[in-house]
């Protein structure tokens, strides 16, 4: 019979891998507590009707990457594309924008039918921020700021860059799109397929296509920043001084749209040229309009989301991970005998209670000495109990460093607490 394998796009992270994942999801942690962000954590399916309203029905996301089903009940549900919406959800829900800012962080996996490859996956995971309850440019830069912390911390500021846009008011937004519109239609015929579909659905979007021909007829359309309304010239002219105060270093491009429909404002990318195709590894942006689009007060709201498979692949590729990070043990606990057995069991259990954090495998199954010491050593274990039913009738047992710090010694058991601590 043919063994059932995963499913494509969704992959097991193997013991191997998961260290990296370990560091790599402390390293960002970390970086929140720092900023005073809290966690919250959202189901992996909401509504359908969530994500239509929030991300937009002309979205690549909405049009073709969801993974929708109908429940036993007939409901309409989605595994999460992203969290964004989520998080507004259940923020509204529980009053949590209610006359106050939230500074929040999540973590976890999404779900997009995308083609897998490289740095694209059907299930993937995000770290995400958002804040609400801020309208002003200075969140808009701690929200960066912190990225940029972070790179710092993995030792990645020289393979990223900052790519930054502002998307305007939506007043301002829709004169452009009309003016851009007219632009594109004139010129139907140079555009690529999917730029000729969406002048019709998504005109914007048609900013960031990556035809290079579509990009060269570009170069004629209508300037956006010459519709810029002055409040948003303003917001962006303050995050351009406050990233300059920080010494975050950016690139404008008057190209960076974003995929979803929910921003205005700001908008950025980081991105590196390391990964090939998917270079994108953290994006963001304001979304002021979504908390009233889903039924709340209006209420200023601005995140990011990173996508931690594309971050680890950089880890890998620039070896920028500390080699030392894969799971270790301390102190192996062999024994030959049913007495020895019981007893390893409850001295293990002693030692974990006596020495805080200590790494302890207790030797399952039978197994001559030479076999349980060859386990021991694949364990990365430090040093190896070994009990004998014999010696232990002496009060007795083994203790044996593995790497060179002494010979294997007879020791009291009432002593092995701080005998095994000397090897530590
Ligand atoms: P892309 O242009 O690569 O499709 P996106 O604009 O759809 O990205 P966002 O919705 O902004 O992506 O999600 C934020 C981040 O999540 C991306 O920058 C990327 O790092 C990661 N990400 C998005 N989709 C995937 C995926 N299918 N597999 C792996 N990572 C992903
Ligand atoms: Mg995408």
């Amino acid at each position: 019979m043919a063994s059932i394998k995963a499913i494509r796009g969704m992959h097991d992270i193997l013991p191997d891998q998961t260290p990296l994942w370990q560091f790599f999801e402390a390293q960002v942690k970390s970086v929140f507590e720092q900023y005073g962000y809290a966690e919250i954590r959202m189901p992996i399916a909401e509504k359908t009707d969530l994500f239509c309203r929030s991300i937009g029905e002309a979205t690549d996301v909405v049009e073709k990457e969801m993974y929708t089903f109908a429940d036993r009940n007939g409901d309409h549900m989605t595994l999460r594309p992203e969290g964004t919406a989520s998080c507004v959800r259940a923020a509204l829900e529980h009053g949590l924008t209610y006359n106050q800012v939230q500074r929040l962080w999540y973590h976890g996996p999404m779900f997009r039918y995308e083609r897998p490859q490289k740095g694209r996956q059907r299930q993937f995971h995000q770290f995400g921020a958002e804040v609400y309850g801020l309208d002003g440019p200075d969140v808009d830069a701690e929200l960066i700021i912190m990225t940029a912390r972070l790179w710092r911390q993995l030792g990645l500021q020289g393979a990223v860059t900052l790519q930054l846009n502002t998307l305007g008011s939506s007043a301002a937004r829709a004169a452009y799109r009309t003016d851009l519109v007219t632009f594109l239609q004139a010129n139907m015929a140079s555009l690529d397929a999917d730029s000729q579909r969406r002048v019709a659905t998504n005109p914007l979007r048609v900013l960031d296509s990556k035809d290079e021909s579509t990009q060269a007829l570009l170069d004629g359309a209508p300037d956006f920043y010459a519709y810029l309304d002055d409040e948003s010239r303003d917001h962006f002219e303050r995050l351009r001084q406050l990233l300059d105060a920080a010494g975050v270093s950016y690139e404008i491009n008057p190209r960076l749209v974003r995929g979803l429909d929910y921003y205005c404002k700001t908008v950025f990318e980081w991105v590196t040229d390391k990964l090939g195709a998917q270079g994108t590894v953290c994006g963001g942006g304001r979304y002021d309009g979504m908390i009233e689009e889903l039924g709340g007060k209006p209420t200023p709201a601005v995140g990011w989301a990173m996508g931690v498979e594309r971050m680890i692949l950089l880890l890998q590729e620039l070896q920028q991970a500390p080699v030392d990070i894969a799971q270790k043990v301390d102190l192996y606990v062999a024994h030959l005998g049913a007495e020895a057995n019981v007893r390893a069991m409850q001295l293990a259990e002693q030692l974990r209670s006596d020495i805080t954090g200590l790494r302890v495998v207790w030797h399952c199954g039978a197994g001559s000495l030479k076999n349980q010491m060859k386990k021991a050593d694949r364990s990365g274990a430090k040093m190896v109990l070994i009990l004998g039913d014999d010696e232990l009738t002496q009060g007795q047992v083994q203790l044996k460093p593995l790497h060179g710090q002494g010979q294997q010694q007879s020791i009291a058991i009432d002593q092995v607490t701080a005998q095994v601590t000397r090897f530590l």
